[in-house]
């Protein structure tokens, strides 16, 4: 049996954050300052949507995959960077809902809800590389009560204004993949430094920087799954494989974006005496993009489906990932050229658009990555 309706409550979801942000959040993104991404934080904070996921019982919303999808859509297409900050947010949470004990979701889970609520960011990737995880060089060594950290993770999201950092660190130098383990460090730790803030070419309102961690002390306790073997590697793969299915949802916001101002801008704009939605070249265009984001949005649906379901979802969310992110760049650009000179002008939405869409072919593994994924399961 299938089912691709949504229920009245996730309606109501979309209507809220629709609203929200064509008030609070698309009037300000394009230009926005510091002051401004200040004020949009604060509004999702109030409808406590910088961690949807987060269960009910540490005060969060308690959404499924699907919903938070759904949410991500809709701020993607008001400010891909606004989404960019709650994705990583919610990556950095999932390894502590799927294996924290008690102590860790009560610590750390309500420091993202709430009106006070705050990002918080997850760091893997290493100056020396991100898709080989043999090369990880932050080494975190064992102690009698905790571990010492000590490395460097670069291009991370929300470096600087992050509550916590989920850490993805090796114990064993010799066996690095097998002895991998995630850590949740505190933002005021002593030991961690932001180093770098980085100018990037999208996704503008989202931080992205280098950290650094010099004899971080990390107590027993804000270890995920403690010292159990081979736990950190299964666990950062199923997090990752979250992490896709939203980068995903994201990818299907920006295309949205693209096609709706595309689309308006080709209803208005004469050529010949009609609007140039009434050339069938640019009409035809139009159809491919829409029926991309459907295609799109449907496979993440699918992959955040199967994440609600706690069925097998690792190549479903790859899949998700590659095609939403490949369709987002072609839509974008196809936007870019229906609106003729003024879709390479700075300050233009589509000219944004098309930045930010650059960057989701890297996140959460290149794309290439994601083909290793599938092949590997076929
Ligand atoms: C804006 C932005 C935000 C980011 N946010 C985060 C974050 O919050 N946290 C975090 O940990 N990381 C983050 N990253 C890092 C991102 O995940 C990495 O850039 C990505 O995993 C690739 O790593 P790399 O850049 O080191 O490239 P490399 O791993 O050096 O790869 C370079 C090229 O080689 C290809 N390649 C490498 N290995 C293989 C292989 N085995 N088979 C085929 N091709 C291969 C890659 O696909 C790529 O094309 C972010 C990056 C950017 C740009």
């Amino acid at each position: 049996m299938m089912d691709f309706s949504l229920t009245k409550e996730q309606q109501e979801l979309i209507s809220s954050v629709k609203n929200m942000a064509s008030k609070e959040i698309t009037p300000f993104a394009l230009q926005a300052g510091e002051t401004e991404k200040k004020k949009m934080l604060k509004s999702l904070a109030r409808m406590n949507l910088l961690c949807p996921t987060v269960p009910k019982e540490f005060g969060g919303l308690g959404l499924g995959l699907v919903s938070s999808a759904l949410v991500v859509e809709e701020l993607a297409a008001a400010s891909p960077g606004l989404a960019a900050i709650v994705a990583a947010t919610l990556h950095a949470a999932e390894p502590i809902i799927l294996a924290g004990n008690d102590q860790q979701k009560n610590e750390f889970l309500p420091l993202l809800t709430g009106r006070e609520a705050g990002a918080a960011a997850f760091a893997l990737t290493e100056p020396e590389g991100g898709s080989d995880l043999n090369i990880i060089s932050t080494y975190a060594t064992a102690e009698q009560t905790g571990y010492l950290l000590n490395g460097c993770k670069d291009y991370v999201i929300n470096a600087g204004i992050a509550r916590f950092i989920t850490v993805v660190a090796a114990t064993d130098m010799l066996n690095k993949k097998a002895s991998l383990r995630i850590f949740l460090i505190p933002g005021h730790a002593a030991g961690l430094k932001t180093e770098e803030i980085y100018q990037t070419s999208g996704i503008n309102l989202a931080p992205v920087g280098r950290v650094k961690f010099v004899d971080v002390g990390i107590r027993d306790q804000y270890v995920i799954k403690s010292r159990e073997a081979g736990s950190g590697y299964l666990l950062l793969t199923q997090t990752f494989d979250v992490g896709r299915a939203l980068v995903s949802a994201l990818a299907v916001g920006i295309a949205r974006a693209a096609l709706e101002h595309a689309l308006h801008f080709a209803e208005n704009r004469l050529q010949s005496g009609i609007p140039i939605k009434k050339h069938q070249a640019v009409a035809f265009t139009l159809a491919d993009m829409a029926t991309k984001i459907e295609m799109a949005r449907l496979m993440t649906w699918k992959a955040c489906w199967l994440i609600d379901q706690g069925e097998d979802y690792s190549v479903a969310s790859a899949m998700a990932k590659l095609v939403s992110s490949t369709v987002a760049q072609q839509v974008t650009c196809a936007a870019a050229d229906i609106l003729g000179a003024r879709g390479y002008l700075q300050g233009n939405l589509i000219e944004q658009l098309v930045r930010d869409a650059r960057v989701l072919s890297t996140i959460e593994g290149t794309n290439h990555i994601q083909r290793l994924v599938i092949s590997s399961q076929l």
